[in-house]
């Protein structure tokens, strides 16, 4: 018997996410990945420069004790309500391994994050995708029937499209037998947290990250919020899994970004500024996209295929995000960048739609 053969067929097969590329060099503007345009809060770099170099010797606090304390006083939950991953991927997936074990199908949208359905191919996880209406906006009653659990992000990516707490509350009211996960990664940009609702429905568990709003995505730092049973019972397979997944530095870092409020807020309202800004402008460049309350916009164009604007782009230094797949390949993802980054892609668009149509009336020409 081939014994190759044996382990080759045996092999737990994936099919990785794909998360938008990292391309280097400084010209380039990058609205791919939804990353801050702002740097971390002046008191991260303080820290980062007097971290205690000879700490590295040791493994850190496997509860992140200092980051835990800061979060947990800044949202006003106990210790036993939190839990703190490397980067929201990491808690969510923990999440996924934990909670959707019944062999009943877990649900979400069929447009949003596409890490969800590698996860559940991952555990073997059984899973439905609930189609998004035509405005893209979630169907609450296809949440309410029997599941093996939830996982919808608020707003949803890639649409930005936010739904109000007490649409959520129903969904979560509705299933109070299984675990009901609300990704918020990009809720600081104008939506409001479930986060309140944790005491009152112990099936809840609400997820957030460094990433975005608070420009750490390099630190990897996420955490969840939930009841105490979901809790231990997340930390019961983490310890299972890895104890010592959150490095000091993150650690460290991640307690100075949330004791600076005001730089917080500060570089959250600048985003949700030019991101309003950016709507009049792609709007008046012949672009539409539902009202996003995340820090990127979901565009389509009027006339111009979406693939062929992000090849333009690319070729100019300008990475957006696209997909080729069922009901998107006509959009793209953009990235809320800084004041000056949104004046150059709005400068670029003009001159690619400009120079597009205008092949597009010389072919006329030539056809008449
Ligand atoms: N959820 C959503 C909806 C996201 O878009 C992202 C970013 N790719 C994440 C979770 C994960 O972010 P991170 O692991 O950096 O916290």
């Amino acid at each position: 018997m081939n014994k190759t053969m044996d382990w080759e067929q045996n092999v737990r097969r994936a099919e990785p996410y794909v998360p938008g590329e990292q391309p280097g060099g400084r010209s380039i503007i990058k609205l791919n990945t939804n990353e801050c345009p702002y740097p971390p809060a002046p008191g991260v770099r303080r820290r980062a420069e007097s971290l205690d170099f000879d700490r590295l010797r040791l493994y850190p606090d496997t509860e992140a004790g200092p980051l835990a304390a800061a979060l947990c006083e800044y949202y006003g939950v106990r210790p036993e309500q939190l839990f703190i991953g490397v980067g929201s991927d990491d808690v969510l997936a923990m999440a996924f391994l934990t909670f959707f074990n019944s062999g009943k199908p877990i649900l979400f949208p069929d447009i949003t994050y596409s890490f969800y359905h590698v996860w559940a191919q991952l555990y073997r996880i059984p899973y439905v995708r609930k189609p998004l209406d035509r405005e893209l906006r979630i169907v609450k009653e296809d949440y309410l029937g029997e599941n093996g659990g939830i996982i919808i992000p608020n707003p949803n990516a890639p649409t930005g499209i936010f739904e109000e707490v007490g649409v959520m509350e129903e969904i979560i009211a509705a299933n109070r037998g299984s675990v009901v996960i609300l990704d918020e990664a990009y809720v600081d940009f104008g939506g409001e947290s479930c986060q309140k609702l944790i005491d009152q429905y112990d099936n809840l568990l609400v997820v957030q990250t460094f990433s975005k709003s608070r420009a750490m995505a390099g630190m990897r730092i996420g955490f969840a919020m939930g009841s105490p049973k979901l809790i231990r019972c997340l930390k019961d397979v983490k310890f299972s899994f890895n104890s010592y997944t959150m490095n000091m530095p993150s650690i460290e870092l991640g307690v100075e970004s949330v004791r600076d409020e005001g730089y917080f807020r500060a570089t959250v309202d600048k985003v949700i500024a030019t991101r309003e800004r950016m709507k009049g402008e792609l709007g008046r460049l012949g672009f539409s996209f539902p009202d996003s309350k995340a820090n990127f916009l979901f565009a389509s164009h009027e006339s111009v295929p979406a693939r062929r604007i992000f090849e333009e782009l690319k070729g100019e230094g300008i990475y957006v995000r696209y997909w080729d797949q069922p009901r998107i390949s006509n959009r793209l993802r953009i990235t809320v960048g800084t004041d000056r980054e949104m004046d150059m892609l709005i400068e670029k668009l003009e001159a690619i739609l400009h120079r597009i149509s205008g092949e597009g009336a010389e072919m006329e020409k030539k056809n008449d």
